[in-house]
């Protein structure tokens, strides 16, 4: 039988839990999370559990990254297997808060990037990177962890939450983990549950597509329009999926580059009807 953790649904009493670890010495790490958890998310609690004395796992939805007319209202929620799932991964505690103890009335605060969030998700879904930073803020201010878990499948996330973590000067390593995959390559997500069966058929030419530009990068291609036309044509013939973004951009500064040189980050959004899936490679020039 699977342990049972404790679920904390408000800031007073995550913070006495992660007080008194604290006071002992413990360090904390945090895995922010919106549920339905998956295998994806599952690895960063592991490493989370590999590096601290404490792991808190949290799991909100948080509604001022939805644009209006995204899933908000239909994104999967299972608290109790979400639950289960984070005590066997080797979660200690679950911060689950309502909308009204993150949100509450008077709240008119926020946290914004720049730049950085201008392209890629960014630009197909504004004002999102500005919800997910005041979010992410909120839950470092409320757990103070040393270190904090987040998944190279969203590399934007990653890279804005980075800068974002150094501009303010917050206490807290930000971690990045490796993007995990369905057998068939497929990046997991908590909304590849909404793909109907064609489309899921159809959803693993993303990471197709991403691998075939990694062959031509490693055969001597530097040529990023090249590397997009042949990604295009591997996703038109292998999906009905409509194309949100495509794009080679400098690893740090996330700007469209003309050739592979040094780091660089190949990143899509694929729309199958109401779905929109993301996936991104890392290649070197
Ligand atoms: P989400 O619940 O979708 O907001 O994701 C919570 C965290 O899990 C984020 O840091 C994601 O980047 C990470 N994550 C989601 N899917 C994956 C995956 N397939 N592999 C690795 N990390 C993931």
């Amino acid at each position: 039988m699977s342990r049972t953790i404790p679920c904390a649904t408000t800031i007073a009493e995550i913070r006495a839990t992660l007080g008194q670890s604290r006071d002992r010495g413990a360090t904390v790490g945090l895995v922010p999370t919106m549920g339905a958890l998956h295998e994806g998310h599952l690895s960063l609690i592991r490493a989370a559990r590999a590096e601290n004395d404490v792991v808190v796992v949290s799991i909100f939805v948080n509604p001022t990254q939805f644009g209006p007319n995204e899933d908000l209202k239909h994104y999967p929620r299972d608290l109790a297997g979400d639950r289960a799932l984070s005590a066997e991964a080797g979660a200690d505690v679950i911060f689950n808060p309502p909308e009204e103890e993150m949100y509450p009335g008077t709240f008119s605060t926020w946290v914004e990037v720049e730049g950085l969030t201008d392209g890629l998700c960014g630009r197909s879904r504004p004002g999102h990177f500005r919800g997910m930073c005041t979010v992410v803020t909120k839950l470092f201010n409320i757990c103070q962890p040393d270190r904090a878990y987040f998944g190279e499948k969203d590399a934007q996330q990653l890279a804005v939450i980075a800068r974002m973590a150094r501009n303010l000067d917050m206490a807290v390593q930000i971690v990045p983990c490796p993007t995990v995959r369905e057998p068939d390559g497929l990046a997991m997500s908590s909304r590849n549950a909404r793909l109907a069966p064609e489309q899921r058929a159809q959803a693993p030419a993303l990471y197709e597509a991403l691998n075939a530009a990694r062959v031509l990068v490693g055969a001597g291609q530097r040529s990023t329009a090249v590397l997009d036309r042949a990604m295009r044509s591997i996703l038109a013939e292998a999906s009905l999926g409509e194309i949100d973004y495509l794009e080679i951009v400098g690893a740090d500064d996330l700007v469209p580059v003309p050739t592979i040189a040094g780091e660089c980050l190949i990143a899509m959004a694929v729309r199958f009807g109401p779905v929109r899936l993301i996936d991104n490679i890392r290649v070197q020039g």
